[in-house]
């Protein structure tokens, strides 16, 4: 992070970052900085004496053209307008703008820390935000945002920066560095264009991390200040399977990262002979399904041709986000339609909405809330928006007799959950039936075992579900209290803790004594050094980013059953996340010396 006075780094080279390998492979391409979140970008720089009362004077006036901007959008406002109740939040911006704290403030720091108005502006906004943001009171948290909406505008216009996001209009070979992206953002970017993503915040189980895995890009995530330090321009490279980063690099590093360019995807093109093979180990037993988690209907394509044998997690929120209305019965049943008779005869495990957390729809008005991981997301606002639910199972419904299909409630946390959302999806099966739609009677619903109370009560669950699929992204999140998408606490994100793997435990032999099948669909089921482990636990089914398949088979054809009951028993003898991690890894490079299974981070 460049300090106070230093300015930002722009003429370093070789500057190395490490955050979070999230996608693996090389990018190596421009900065294309995502000007999401003004403040975190802006420039620092101490002003020469001479220089403090002009610097005043641009503050000044882009308060002024953000003041007008505001007051010409108002004045569009008249009594019939949609929006003619929130007029007023109009006022309160205008008038926020006005505020002491917020003009005085930023005028007082240019002239006594001779900071330049960006980087004033920012830290008065941080010092509001903070002070605001750690009431209890809704209505001061709700100022918060207002301030920073207005400090924006006002940074936006200091910085020559245009409100709309760059995401439409990518140069070739870019590199988007953002503080985050939403997934309806990654959702629009044009992959030809892009050669990966270099993001402050997130982990290996954010959105973002998931879909530049889904389009086949590198990522690196939990950079913290990338942001900060990189230039719309500069040269990047990124190692998304080390989470090293590198801006500006001189011409010996980037013919060095060319090479290893060059082998990953030597790496990559051999390996994928194998995703075409059957998951059988060395014994010959055929225990464990391979297939795919998609969240877009393109993504089929690349899932197949790596090699999945069907999909055990199609995360249908994608269809609902990026776009200002919700997608109709028919739009839904015709992607459901898609999905099933590509991958027919093979299964597929359509999701239903998991929006909320991390994964917001502008149509649907979800109010803030702090804990959005915690809150109104998944079955919980299905079952609060049934018209909403209901559209989607019957879309589901319907299509599913053009194929195999299953369906998943996400989120379960108790059984009232799972009965109810049972007897709607029994409802809408009588609608349908009434109105002489065909639909399948018999889909599969299953239930998907990602908070720690389904475990617990997984014997009860049972009762209710045709099979389980464990969500680890979030099982570890909720089991061991650590944000998925928080970098400062990523480090603790273990899938390997010893918790985790007694939870997995805990589920797995409650399938083994009621008979209920049992797939996985977090990342964790794509995790080489995990999966020995998984089939030790008899896990039937690994779901996964498609791209990990081919290698995922090439181990499983490589061991045998009882090597993975060995190797699980040893693991649970052990204490710690570390300990497990570093046992499997010893083993997996000592089996597999030439292979990219383990990330040497
Ligand atoms: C999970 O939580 O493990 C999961 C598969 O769902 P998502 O990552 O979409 O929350
Ligand atoms: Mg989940």
């Amino acid at each position: 992070m460049s300090e106070p006075g230093v300015g930002p780094v722009e003429n370093d080279t070789n500057k190395f970052l490490k955050g979070i390998a999230a996608s693996g492979g090389v990018g190596i391409g421009q900065v294309v900085a995502i000007e999401r979140f003004a403040t975190e970008m802006c420039p620092k720089r101490i002003l020469n004496p001479e220089e403090v009362v002009s610097e005043i004077g641009r503050f000044e006036a882009a308060v002024k053209s953000a003041a007008e901007r505001l007051k010409s959008i108002k004045s569009t406002i008249g009594p019939d307008h949609p929006l003619a109740d929130h007029a007023y939040l109009f006022e309160t911006s205008i008038l926020l703008l006005e505020d002491r704290m917020f003009f005085e403030g930023t005028k007082k720091a240019i002239e006594s820390e001779r900071q330049n108005a960006e980087w004033a502006l920012s830290e008065v906004m941080h010092k509001i935000a903070a002070a605001f943001e750690t009431t209890e009171d809704e209505y001061f948290r709700e100022r918060a945002r207002d301030i920073h909406f207005v400090g924006e505008r006002v940074l936006r216009i200091l910085m020559g920066v245009p409100s709309e996001s760059k995401i439409h209009q990518l140069p070739p070979h870019s590199v988007l560095v953002a503080h985050d992206l939403s997934p309806a953002d990654t959702a629009q970017i044009k992959s030809e264009r892009v050669l990966g993503f270099a993001i402050d915040m997130g982990g290996r189980t954010s959105h973002t991390a998931i879909m530049a895995r889904s389009m086949k890009l590198p990522a690196v995530t939990g950079l913290q200040n990338i942001t900060r330090v990189a230039q719309s321009g500069d040269t990047i490279i990124i190692d998304g399977s080390t989470g090293v980063v590198i801006l500006n690099p001189d011409p010996e590093m980037i013919y060095r990262y060319r090479e290893r360019q060059d082998v990953y995807r030597k790496y990559h093109e051999a390996v994928m002979a194998y995703g075409r093979l059957p998951a059988v180990t060395r014994d010959g037993t055929r225990s464990v399904r391979i297939s795919a988690n998609i969240e877009l209907l393109d993504e089929v394509e690349i899932a197949l041709a790596h090699g999945s044998e069907g999909i055990g997690l199609f995360r249908t929120e994608y269809l609902f986000m990026g776009r200002n209305d919700l997608p109709t019965e028919e739009e839904q049943y015709e992607a459901y339609r898609q999905v099933l008779i590509r991958n027919a005869p093979n299964p597929v495990t359509i999701r239903t909405l998991d929006i909320g957390g991390d994964k917001l729809a502008a149509s649907l008005k979800v109010s803030p809330e702090a804990n959005p991981a915690l809150g109104m997301r998944a079955i919980r606002l299905c079952l609060n928006h049934r018209d909403l639910f209901r559209t989607q199972l019957r879309a589901i419904l319907r299509a599913a007799v053009l194929g195999n299909c299953q369906l998943l409630l996400p989120m379960i946390s108790c059984l009232t959950e799972a009965q109810l959302a049972k007897t709607i999806i029994e409802e809408v099966k009588d609608d349908l039936r009434s109105e002489g739609i065909p639909f399948d009677e018999r889909i599969k619903v299953g239930i998907l075992v990602e908070v720690p109370s389904a475990v617990a009560i997984a014997d009860l669950l049972a009762k209710e579900a045709d099979f389980f699929s464990i969500g680890t992204n979030d099982l570890i999140q909720y089991a061991l209290a650590i944000d998925r998408v928080n970098e400062n606490v990523n480090y603790l994100y273990d899938t390997l803790h010893p918790a985790v793997l007694r939870l997995i435990r805990q589920t797995t032999s409650v399938c083994q004594a009621t008979g209920v099948p049992i797939a996985m669909c977090g990342e964790m089921a794509g995790d080489p050094v995990s999966v020995p482990i998984l089939l030790g636990l008899g896990i039937n089914e690994l779901s996964m980013n498609a791209l990990s398949i081919p290698m995922v088979k090439k181990l499983i054809r490589s061991i045998s059953l009882d090597e993975c009951m060995e190797l699980t028993r040893r693991a649970f003898e052990m204490h710690s996340a570390g300990e497990i991690r570093g046992y499997l890894s010893d083993w997996i490079k000592k089996r597999f010396p030439t292979d990219y299974f383990v990330d040497e981070t």
